[in-house]
């Protein structure tokens, strides 16, 4: 995994980082305001942000973005409305949310003396959070909501680091629930294979539909997943010859011991495991949408699944013939 900017991605770039065996890139959107973006000298706009996305979708990378909410110029209500573009033509795999903090040697802090920037308080924060997480998509994974910056290094405003148990504990009040893939998994627990349900959760991301397939428990618990996402005519060029007509897998993820990807035994169970099940399913619907290859993103140590399961080696991807 690397982070980068939205303005250093290119298909160059994504050649190379495929040349360096990366499978996902963070990026720093922040903002999805113009404006907002350019006060506070973020050095890219949204739509650098919305070419990289769509680029990185279109090479089959695992997308993380930022956000930044208490920007310069932000506000509570603004940074509601800015959080619900993310669902438009970004969606991103997965987000880490930073709340902007006010540090003794920042630009900000000139501001904030000045009294024209106001960091929020950790209520304010609290109830911004638990405002905007029940919205988050299923296929989203929130693997954070702060930044790891000693509290005491914060001039004025949030100092709590346990932000997300706070926020979880306004949530319960309130009586909502974030659907995040993070409060679904099923970590370390056993799960009967016979109990889950397959789901396929499809989405319009910029130019490419995405199926989020997953097994869920009877307790909404998510067991696995598997990304698959199809291209149209109008999605960014790559210029790799694998991605060719090809629809992509950029990511399967098994949760629980003994049914990893990787792990998962070839004849030894009398069920086949969920990851082989995920992908004969992704298969299915790329084939009834007409795509005649499957390509998959694949880091080193999970390319021998892969070659076990009918892909061969491409030149930066795993790919496989499914006419
Ligand atoms: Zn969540």
């Amino acid at each position: 995994m690397i982070e980068t900017r939205p303005d250093e991605i290119s298909p160059d770039e994504l050649r190379w980082l495929r040349h360096l065996g990366v499978t996902k890139v963070q990026m720093g959107a922040q903002s999805f305001d113009d404006h907002i973006l350019e006060i506070n000298k973020r050095g890219h706009d949204v739509e650098s942000t919305r070419q990289a996305t769509a680029l990185l979708r279109a090479a089959g990378f695992k997308i993380v973005l930022h956000w930044m909410p208490n920007l310069l110029g932000a506000t509570p209500q603004s940074d509601r409305e800015d959080f619900a573009r993310l669902w438009n033509d970004f969606c991103p795999d997965e987000i880490k949310i930073y709340p902007n903090q006010l540090l003794a040697n920042a630009e900000l802090y000139e501001y904030w003396q000045r009294g024209e920037f106001q960091p929020y308080t950790t209520e304010e924060l609290v109830h911004l959070i638990a405002d905007i997480k029940p919205s988050i998509p299923r296929y989203c994974r929130v693997n954070r909501v702060i930044r790891d910056i000693p509290g005491n290094n914060v001039v004025e405003g949030n100092r709590r680091t346990s932000l997300r148990q706070d926020v979880h504990e306004e949530m319960k009040k309130r009586g909502t629930k974030c659907q995040c893939i993070r409060c679904r998994e099923v970590k370390g627990k056993t799960v009967e294979l016979s109990s889950l349900k397959l789901n396929d959760l499809a989405y319009q991301a910029g130019q490419a539909e995405e199926h989020f397939i997953s097994f869920n428990s009877a307790e909404d618990g998510l067991a696995g997943f598997i990304r698959l996402s199809l291209p149209s005519t109008d999605s960014p060029e790559t210029g790799m010859d694998d991605l060719n007509n090809a629809a992509l897998i950029r990511e399967v993820h098994v949760y629980g011991q003994s049914l990893g990807v990787g792990v998962e035994k070839t004849g030894a169970a009398q069920h086949v495991g969920l990851g082989t099940r995920l992908l004969e399913e992704a298969e299915r619907i790329a084939k009834q949408k007409n795509f005649h290859k499957l390509a998959v993103i694949a880091a080193v140590g999970t390319r021998p699944y892969y070659l076990d399961r009918g892909f061969e080696r491409g030149q930066y991807y795993l790919v496989k013939e499914i006419k």
